[in-house]
């Protein structure tokens, strides 16, 4: 029984291989989930079309006022374990020195630690 598995979501190599639940892409290094279609949950990425997943980095691009308050999130503000969600805000995180809040992906860039 020989299955054909779909190529990389991210570059379209055709190499990926199984790795537990998940599929590798050699070329890229990108890992997904073996039987997630393209309709059921949306990617999110980045300012730069990195694909941003839980957990990830990110800095902020450009100044951000927060909402119902005077605070700003400054560009170049790096934030921890992010948590993606569905919504306009599609990214749910605390900043350091202001708290929980949601942003945009289109205003966050990943950071590779
Ligand atoms: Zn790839």
């Amino acid at each position: 029984m020989t299955e054909t598995l779909p190529p990389c979501p991210a570059c379209s190599s055709t190499y990926a291989y199984p790795m537990d639940a998940l599929l590798v892409c050699p070329e890229c290094g990108h890992e997904w989930q073996a039987d997630a279609t393209e309709d059921n949950e949306p990617e999110v990425r980045d300012s730069v079309g990195n694909i941003l997943r839980d957990g990830d980095t990110v800095t902020v691009i450009k100044d951000l006022r927060v909402k119902g308050s005077s605070s700003t999130v400054k560009v170049g503000t790096k934030v921890r374990g992010i948590r993606l969600v569905a919504g306009d805000h599609d990214i749910d995180c605390k900043i350091p020195g202001i708290g929980q809040m949601g942003l945009k992906s289109q205003f966050v860039k990943k950071v590779s630690e």
